[in-house]
């Protein structure tokens, strides 16, 4: 008899930052391949999974805005930002081997499919990893209320955020050594202590919706995998 996963639906949620790897600016392949390899593990133990990717290493409005830029405008450039770094990741999840599509929020009709709710849940249901650009399609939101969004709509059981740290940690751990990572921590202790780790709209949305959310290591290799069987390293806010 098969063993039951632990969750059998997940959105992840991946910065346009983590993309970068090395670089400053932009996007690196070889980074790319390894968290595509990862999903292709998960994939690999029946796990049906959706991907929401940040912009972060191409535009962000807010850096458009303080530049003199209209605010509006400049977050849907933010929001295209998100739709070629979903691009990028629908060819390295294909590269290896993983069906995909990506559904935008913003019609793009040569690129991508439109974001239609019940098409996304049936292209999961047949194994394809549905990636979700453009964010919410909405200025002055951010990716992760876009992740928090979707994984609410998709019936997610978990939303996992891949960060450059294996969790939520009582200071930044690469600036000071006595940061403790916590193992749990409440949606009201993210809120009230102001932990820098997915805004406030995101939160949330996930408390609301009772979705529990899991920040991990994005960079570490097959911390995904090892997150969906509970082994690991990693912080779960519920
Ligand atoms: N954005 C937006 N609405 C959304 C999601 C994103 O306007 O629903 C814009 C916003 O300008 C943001 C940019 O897209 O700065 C890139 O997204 P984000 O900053 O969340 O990316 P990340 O930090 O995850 O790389």
């Amino acid at each position: 008899m098969a063993t039951k996963l632990r969750y059998q639906r997940v959105l992840l949620k991946v910065s346009g930052e983590a993309l970068m790897g090395g670089r400053d600016y932009g996007l690196d392949t070889a980074t790319c391949r390894a968290i595509a390899e990862d999903v292709r593990g998960v994939v690999g133990l029946g796990v049906q999974v959706c991907l929401v990717i940040g912009g972060g290493n191409i535009f962000r409005g807010i850096a458009g805005a303080a530049a003199g830029m209209d605010r509006a405008q400049a977050d849907y450039m933010g929001m295209l930002a998100t739709v070629m770094n979903a691009l990028a990741m629908q060819s390295a999840l294909e590269k290896a081997g993983v069906p995909t599509r990506v559904q935008s929020a913003i019609a793009m009709a040569q690129v991508s499919e439109p974001y239609i709710r019940r098409r996304a849940i049936r292209h999961m249901e047949k194994g394809r990893v549905v990636i979700f650009g453009a964010g919410t399609g909405n200025p002055f939101f951010t990716t992760d209320t876009a992740a928090a969004l979707r994984a609410a709509e998709m019936g997610c059981d978990a939303l996992l955020k891949g960060t450059q740290v294996d969790g939520v940690y009582s200071a930044d751990p690469r600036k000071n050594p006595a940061a403790e990572r916590y193992t749990t921590l409440t949606y009201l202790d993210m809120l009230s202590r102001d932990l820098a780790v997915m805004d406030a709209a995101a939160i949330s949305l996930a408390r609301e919706n009772h979705l529990p959310i899991i920040v991990f290591n994005i960079h570490e290799p097959g911390a995904f995998t090892a997150v969906m069987k509970g082994e690991g390293r990693f912080t779960t806010v519920l």
